[in-house]
C-alpha cells in the first residue's frame, strides 16, 4: 500500500486539476489542505474562501487568523495539524456547498482521513459536522467529543461565523480550550473504546445515546 505522504501528494495533485463538480469552473486554485501526514489532529472546514482560492492554502483569510489564535489557545502548533475542507474548491461568493458538490468531493477527504488516520477530527461548521454526525444540531453538540471509528470527533462552530457573533465566539473559544484534554483522552483510549461512547461520565448523563444506525458512517 502507498505511504500516507504519497497518498496525500496524489490527492493534492488530483484535486488541483479535478473537474468532478462545477466548482472547478470558477475556482482559481484548488485547496487540497495541508499538514503532516502523521498529524494527530485534523481540522475540517467548509470550503475555500476568497484568499484561500487565491493562494491554494486553507484558512489564510480572516477566519484563518482566528483559527490560528484558537490553535494557539489549545496549545497546538499549526504546522503539526492537518487542515482541510469538505469541498476543495471555492463556492462562488462563499455560498454554501451544494449536496452534489459535497458528494463529488467526498472521496478526496475520505482518502486524506484514511492516510492520516488522525486521533482527533475537529469539524468546523455544519457541513463538516454533517459528514460525520448527520441529524444533530451544532447548537446541541458543539464542543462535545464523540468516538467514531476509533477516533474522537469534536464538532465546533465555524471560526468565520464565530468572528461575527459574540455568543458563538465565546463558545468556540471555550470549546477549543477543551481540545488538549480530548487529545490526551484519545491517546490513552484509542484502542479500548467503542464507537459513539461519550468521552466522560458526565457527558453520558447529558447526552442522548445515538441510534445504532448512526454508528457506522465509514
Ligand atoms: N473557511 C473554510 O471553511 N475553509 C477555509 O479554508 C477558509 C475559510
Ligand atoms: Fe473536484 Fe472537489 Fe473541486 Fe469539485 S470541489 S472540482 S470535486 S476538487
Amino acid at each position: 500500500m502507498d505511504q500516507p505522504d504519497e497518498i496525500l501528494r496524489k490527492v493534492a495533485a488530483e484535486v488541483s486539476v479535478c473537474q468532478r463538480c462545477q466548482l472547478s469552473y470558477s475556482r482559481k486554485k484548488a485547496v487540497p489542505g495541508e499538514g503532516p501526514s502523521n498529524a494527530e489532529v485534523m481540522f475540517i472546514g467548509e470550503g475555500p474562501g476568497f484568499y484561500e482560492n487565491e493562494q491554494g492554502r486553507p484558512f489564510v483569510g480572516a477566519a484563518g487568523k482566528f483559527l490560528d489564535e484558537l490553535l494557539q489557545r489549545a496549545g497546538l502548533k499549526r504546522e503539526t495539524v492537518f487542515i482541510t475542507n469538505v469541498v476543495k474548491c471555492r463556492p462562488p461568493g462563499n455560498r454554501d456547498p451544494l449536496p452534489e458538490e459535497l458528494a463529488a468531493c467526498n472521496d478526496y477527504l475520505e482518502q486524506q482521513i484514511r492516510a492520516i488516520n488522525p486521533l482527533v477530527i475537529v469539524t468546523l461548521g455544519r457541513y463538516s459536522m454533517a459528514r460525520f454526525l448527520p441529524n444533530v444540531r451544532i447548537s446541541d453538540v458543539h464542543g462535545k467529543a464523540r468516538w467514531l471509528d476509533g477516533r474522537l470527533v469534536v464538532p465546533m462552530f465555524h471560526p468565520a461565523a464565530a468572528l461575527h457573533q459574540p455568543s458563538l465566539k465565546s463558545a468556540v473559544v471555550e470549546d477549543f480550550s477543551k481540545l488538549a484534554g480530548y487529545i490526551q483522552q484519545a491517546r490513552q483510549n484509542r484502542h479500548t473504546v467503542k464507537d459513539s461512547q461519550p468521552v466522560s461520565k458526565q457527558e453520558s448523563e447529558e447526552e442522548e445515546q445515538p441510534k445504532p444506525t448512526q454508528l457506522s458512517l465509514f
